[in-house]
């Protein structure tokens, strides 16, 4: 555990953030402004609950007296294994109003993955969401972790018997506020490092200058929440711009669309794949979306079509952006105030600087395939405990993101792939991206993954998993040369095969586990 939290300044009215002084830069300050200039508007909705901010800000208040009262201290490392629900703004807030860093949690990892971030950040304690208890209990074995767990209700009680935490614990703009364990580009899950500086900025930028927020937004709140991109771009945004962030457990595309009809969403935020739902959905004319301004991707890349399809079944506009954890996440965006380019991820957002390099780390020309690398108030502080691998990803002053991309002449961004996504195909490289964008263009087919897969002649074959669209058929082989005539021949997948494509916690793609043989 860390120890680096600046001297406590009292509040002893509980909600107004003012005597911590303005040089405090702890994210839970915009809480209690938003309780004190609104009190009664609502800050979360999801289901049958409603949060006022008055009333998350008093939860958060309990829950760090509570952190305290298990021993919790500014600067120590508290995770959080919590979905979609009110209690997690709660505890989130309350970890952070008393100085603490929150270490997000993926709920859906086993005790042993829970056990070694647990291991890796010294976590002591953790707050967790009942269903999870069953893991967590065993790698609080392991660990000797305090979990407290949440059962909905009686956490309510246990809340309701605290005395609310009556100060907001002044922090430094560079100290740690979140840990947020990504797999990067290599190895193990790392703790990436985020400060107040680096989450309040993209907050800012992106709320302020990307998409005007306010307190007359209702944010989609379908995003993990223990992702960089539900973290900031909904949660943090929303308590920043005091708007209301109606949350999803589960996303389903019926499901979601009933949110936003009966929230009013005005601004969506998704990963490809819940666009994809989405636009495969066919009562999707029943809900009335008219409420929704934006619609933001992010996370993986929006096929074209995909992005041209949404764009005209709910009529608004739809954003694609790019990030990582490392990132805070958002660092390039197709701006509203500037014309917007398909298939592009935009421009670098304000106070962010982006570049494309080759092996060697210098630029390439316009055009030419490199790795993406970016610098500004976003990226993380490092890799905790992980010197060797910060300064690799650090070097040279800017962060290596791991993807290949390419830089046009008006200088946005496209994603060609991951680097380690990238197929060899008898020494030319294919870039799985291209295939897949191919695919989506034909009429049948909902969703596509392309992968290589181990060749004794060729080192590496391109293969396809494909899902289908309801209703429509087509044969593995009609595929496999419907792409053979639209792509170059050392680029077409030879093996095409039909099925579900394993997706992650956030809607991503999880390639690795695709087995095609
Ligand atoms: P994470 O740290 O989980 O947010 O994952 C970051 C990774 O998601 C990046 O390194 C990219 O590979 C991928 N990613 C994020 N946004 C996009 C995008 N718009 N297009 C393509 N890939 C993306």
């Amino acid at each position: 555990m860390t120890g680096d939290a600046a001297p406590v300044s009292p509040d002893p009215s509980g909600t107004d953030a003012s005597s911590t002084g303005e040089e405090s830069a702890n994210l839970a300050l915009w809480l209690t402004r938003q309780a004190t200039e609104r009190p009664d508007a609502a800050a979360i909705r999801q289901g049958e609950v409603t949060l006022s901010f008055a009333a998350l800000n008093d939860a958060s208040a309990r829950a760090a007296a509570l952190l305290a009262e298990h021993g919790v201290r500014p600067g120590d490392h508290v995770s959080l294994i919590m979905p979609n629900v009110a209690y997690f703004p709660i505890v989130y807030y309350g970890i952070l109003r008393l100085g603490a860093v929150v270490v997000p949690t993926n709920p859906l990892l086993k005790s042993g993955e829970i056990s070694y971030i647990w291991q890796d950040s010294g976590c002591r304690v953790a707050v967790v969401f009942a269903m999870f208890a069953p893991d967590a209990a065993l790698a609080a074995k392991d660990t000797g972790t305090d979990v407290i767990t949440v059962v909905p209700g009686e956490f309510d009680a246990l809340l309701a018997e605290q005395q609310p935490l009556a100060e907001v614990t002044a922090r430094e703009e560079q100290d740690t506020a979140v840990i947020l364990y990504t797999s990067g580009t290599t190895g193990r899950p790392k703790g990436a490092e985020l400060s107040n500086h680096n989450i309040g900025t993209n907050v800012r930028t992106s709320m302020d200058e990307l998409f005007s927020g306010g307190p007359d937004d209702v944010l989609f709140g379908g995003l993990p929440l223990f992702h960089s991109f539900g973290q900031t771009c909904t949660l943090n945004s929303a308590v920043y711009a005091g708007s209301c962030l109606a949350l999803l457990p589960k996303f389903d595309p019926a499901a979601a669309l009933q949110v936003v009809q009966d929230e009013k969403v005005t601004i969506f935020y998704g990963v490809p794949t819940m666009y994809v739902a989405l636009l495969q959905f066919a009562d999707k004319e029943r809900f009335d979306t008219s409420t929704l301004r934006l619609a933001v991707s992010g996370g993986a890349s929006l096929p074209v079509e995909v992005l041209h399809g949404i764009e005209e079944a709910f009529d608004l506009r739809l954003l694609e952006g790019y990030g990582l954890s490392e990132t805070s996440p958002v660092a390039t965006f197709n701006r509203p105030d500037r014309p917007t380019k398909p298939g592009t991820v935009g421009l670098p957002i304000p106070g962010v600087e982006a570049k494309i390099v080759g092996p060697d780390d210098h630029d390439v020309p316009v055009g030419e395939i490199g790795e993406i690398v970016i610098r500004g108030d976003n990226i993380m502080k490092g890799y905790l405990n992980n010197a060797a691998a910060t300064a690799e990803a650090l070097r040279g002053g800017w962060f290596h993101s791991g993807d290949l991309g390419t830089l046009d002449e008006d200088g946005y961004i496209t994603i060609v792939d991951r680097v380690k996504d990238m197929i060899v195909r008898n020494g030319y490289n294919v870039y799985p991206r291209e295939v897949e964008e191919l695919l989506y263009t034909h009429p049948a087919v909902a969703e596509a993954a392309v992968v290589g897969v181990p060749d004794a002649s060729h080192g590496e074959e391109i293969a396809a998993l494909i899902t289908l669209k309801e209703g429509t058929e087509v044969s593995a082989d009609e595929l496999r040369d419907w792409t053979a005539e639209r792509i170059a021949a050392y680029k077409y997948p030879r093996i095409v095969k039909f099925g579900t494509i394993p997706k992650g916690p956030t809607g991503k793609i999880l390639k690795r586990e695709i087995k095609i043989n």
